[in-house]
């Protein structure tokens, strides 16, 4: 296993759309899901998606018990009190008319959060490592982490959601900061 390096906007390799995997899946596949579960919690973050780590997959992984304080800075109850999922060639079947409002981060916009408003609930189908097919509704903080995992599996991120000259701010800060 072995944490990656997460791409840190403005990088173009941040804004290509991913390919599906291929079922049964490789050995180097499960080794990159491994490496993204080991690399988010290693951030930490509740997310992460393929091309974040420079793979141009449709994978994401996702922990949200992880966003609890309690777990994060707790080393005893790392590994217990994980949720780690895994999303593979996720689709959205349906999105709500009715939306909600979430401060959202990213691991690849490193120390910036913005209100995002998003449809508040979703329908989802993905596959899990075994090629089975699910589907199912989410709602709430989950319904949001999802729209923006697979946001990244089209090339788009969070920053896109707010106004030209607030992305604008972001991304030179993020300039200046990561790219010395
Ligand atoms: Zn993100």
């Amino acid at each position: 296993m072995a944490i990656r390096e997460i791409l840190i906007h403005p990088d173009d390799r941040l804004r290509e759309v991913a390919k599906p995997v291929v079922f049964p899946l490789s050995d180097d596949v499960k080794q990159i899901i491994k490496d993204m579960a080991e690399t988010m919690y290693d951030a930490p973050g509740v997310g992460l998606a393929a091309p974040q780590i420079d793979v141009s997959l449709q994978i994401a992984v996702t922990d949200t018990l992880w966003r609890s304080d309690e777990v994060r800075h707790d080393p005893d109850k790392s590994g217990a009190d994980r949720d780690l999922k895994v999303w593979l060639n996720p689709e959205f079947l349906w999105k709500s008319d009715e939306s909600a409002t979430w401060e959202e981060g990213c691991l690849s916009v490193p120390e910036t959060y913005a209100d995002v408003t998003r449809p508040a609930a979703v329908r989802l189908r993905w596959f899990d490592m075994d090629g089975g097919q699910h589907e199912k509704d989410f709602t709430d903080f989950l319904a949001v982490a999802l729209q923006h995992e697979f946001d990244h599996l089209l090339g788009k991120l969070f920053i896109d959601y707010l106004s030209p000259l607030k992305r604008n701010m972001i991304t030179k800060k993020m300039k200046k900061l990561f790219k010395g």
